[in-house]
């Protein structure tokens, strides 16, 4: 589905997209109410400012910005979380709130002297930007505020340490914000289909959060045991590096079985992979195609022999990507697929004490 996402433009390196999600979320209210698609899409500029603030201060303190995307719920900015530093995630984390906060003093500063509705839309626009930045300067783990937290606390502890801490933080306040808010909704003078809606809100919120400081602590103990060893184990070999320039109908002669084997080649700063998927519909077509391989790839991510199986896993994440070449003072060494990285992740975690001296 990620092809029917929108690519607006380019910013430090990485593509701004508009996640398929928000796009229809935008048609649905545009045949709804014209002047709710304008609102909401002055709100979602406020967001990617918000994101390229991230960016901004990532790419200056030299991290690689993978993708910046917008959702319904709001903006994500993709990064190289390879070997970033405590600092450097706590400095880009709460610099998107602080920008968001910024931007809501300045929307309600330029409503004061203006009239009508413009100054209602600014109102409104600052009220939701307070909104926005509010919500992420909150220690809540998914979020900004939670992930400048725990930066700022791994400066003097291990990674795992700071993550419990954060999380007993997140959920203190969680529970915190759910009972204050929702004892104040219930005794508010609104409408009870407004209250049932704002107390739905909540519970959405709470069920948000804490599912996403259950998979961060899940990360930070799969971090504890499996950032230390490398990738070399799962390396495989059963691939073949094809000239993207050669023809498709001549894959037959070099390859012995081109349904089980891994076609790759050499793309602009990178490899891509010829997916088995897409080999087969060529191979169906009863005249023999003349496409060239390098146009049937897809680029995939290059991981360093030194890499450690967790950032491997990371990096395969964050980039979709089933598997990744492995390369070796910046030749091709072999390939590495995320099932077997799982498998031998899977493994470590179940059995801690096959360790580390054994794969060396
Ligand atoms: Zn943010």
């Amino acid at each position: 589905m990620a092809d029917l996402s929108i690519i607006l433009g380019k910013f430090r390196g990485a593509n701004v997209e508009l996640h398929w999600t928000f796009v229809l979320l935008m048609l649905f209210v545009l045949v709804f109410d014209v002047q709710a698609f304008f609102l909401l899409a002055l709100f979602f500029v406020c967001v990617l400012l918000h994101e390229m603030v991230h960016a901004e201060v990532a790419s200056r303190r030299k991290v690689k910005i993978k993708r910046i995307v917008i959702y319904p719920l709001g903006g994500g900015t993709v990064i190289d979380q390879n070997n970033m530093s405590p600092d450097t995630e706590a400095a880009v984390s709460i610099s998107g709130p602080i920008a968001t906060l910024l931007l809501a003093l300045i929307l309600y500063l330029a409503s004061i002297p203006t009239a009508g509705t413009l100054s209602n839309l600014l109102y409104l626009l600052a009220v939701l930007n307070l909104l926005l930045g509010i919500f992420n300067l909150l220690p809540w783990m998914p979020l900004d505020g939670g992930r400048a937290l725990r930066g700022w606390l791994e400066k003097s502890r291990s990674h795992t340490e700071a993550t419990r801490l954060t999380l007993t933080a997140s959920r203190i306040t969680m529970v915190a914000y759910v009972v204050l808010s929702s004892a104040y909704i219930i005794i508010a003078k609104y409408s009870v289909s407004y209250k049932e809606f704002l107390l739905l809100f909540n519970a959405l919120i709470a069920l948000f959060i804490y599912g996403g400081t259950e998979s961060e602590m899940l990360m930070a103990r799969i971090k504890e045991r499996t950032g230390s060893i490398d990738i070399k184990r799962g390396i495989s070999k059963d691939y073949t590096l094809i000239n993207p320039g050669m023809k498709i109908s001549s894959l037959n002669s070099l390859v012995v079985n081109p349904y089980s084997h891994t076609v790759i080649t050499k793309s602009e700063g990178g490899y891509a992979v010829l997916s088995n998927q897409r080999l087969r519909k060529e191979a169906l077509k009863t005249t023999a195609s003349d496409a060239r391989i390098g146009k049937l790839c897809v680029p995939i991510p290059t991981l360093d022999y030194g890499t450690s199986m967790f950032n491997a896993f990371q990096t395969l994440e964050s980039e979709e990507s089933p598997l990744a070449v492995v390369v070796k003072k910046g030749k091709p060494a072999g390939i590495i697929r995320r099932q077997r990285l799982e498998y031998l992740m899977m493994l470590r975690m179940r059995f801690k004490n096959t360790g580390k001296g054994r794969n060396r």
